[in-house]
């Protein structure tokens, strides 16, 4: 699916038979039989869905970006785009992390497709994350790509890792916030930022 380095450093490409593979190694490790009829699918399926969890790997997000739009009359204050939903998985435990995105940049000359945003935080999504790093990859990926006046990102999330196994805290949830910009040095940006989102 991906090239991964082992320990000799040498790039090596894992085929999807492989990872079945594993997948049925795992099966077994919890007490099952991978041989059963309704498990006999179960690798090639859940190969199939690891890709869809993790296609992030394979996608570009300065790609999404490239194209943006000048013909917007001038418009200078921020856009902002709440409630996108976030399915990611955190890398200690491979766990999902659900929970929604708010993304704002103000623009200094051109704006992107407003599809772009949740594309951006798709794709990050779709790898393996800590939430904070997430939050900050959209912000600068944002800020760099789309050379922002300032890009604000807030992630409100809850991770299965927290709720279904460990501490079990059914009902935590975390927030993280990344302000870049006119986002970080003005206040008032920011101020007007936290109130559109929490609306
Ligand atoms: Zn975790």
């Amino acid at each position: 699916m991906k090239l991964v380095k082992n320990e000799n450093e040498k790039t090596q490409q894992i085929s999807d038979k492989e990872a079945e593979e594993a997948f049925r190694v795992i099966l077994k490790w919890m007490g099952e039989d991978p041989s059963r009829e309704g498990l006999l699918e179960t690798p090639k399926r859940v190969v199939k869905a690891f890709k869809e969890y993790f296609k992030g790997y394979g996608e570009d997000p300065k790609a999404i970006l490239e194209k943006t739009f000048g013909d917007v009359e001038g418009y200078d204050d921020m856009v902002v785009q709440k409630n996108i939903s976030v399915q990611s998985h955190c890398e200690h435990h491979m766990a999902p992390i659900i929970g929604i995105a708010h993304v704002a940049y103000i623009p200094k000359d051109r704006v992107v497709g407003l599809s772009k945003l949740a594309r951006v935080v798709e794709v990050f999504s779709k790898r393996l994350q800590t939430q904070e790093r997430l939050t900050m990859q959209i912000a600068t990926t944002l800020m760099e790509s789309l050379d922002a006046k300032g890009v604000a990102v807030t992630i409100d999330s809850t991770h299965q890792c927290m709720t279904m196994r460990g501490i079990k805290k059914e009902q935590a949830t975390t927030v993280t916030n990344y302000y870049l910009g006119q986002f970080k040095d003005d206040l008032s940006y920011q101020n007007r930022y936290l109130r559109f989102i929490a609306k």
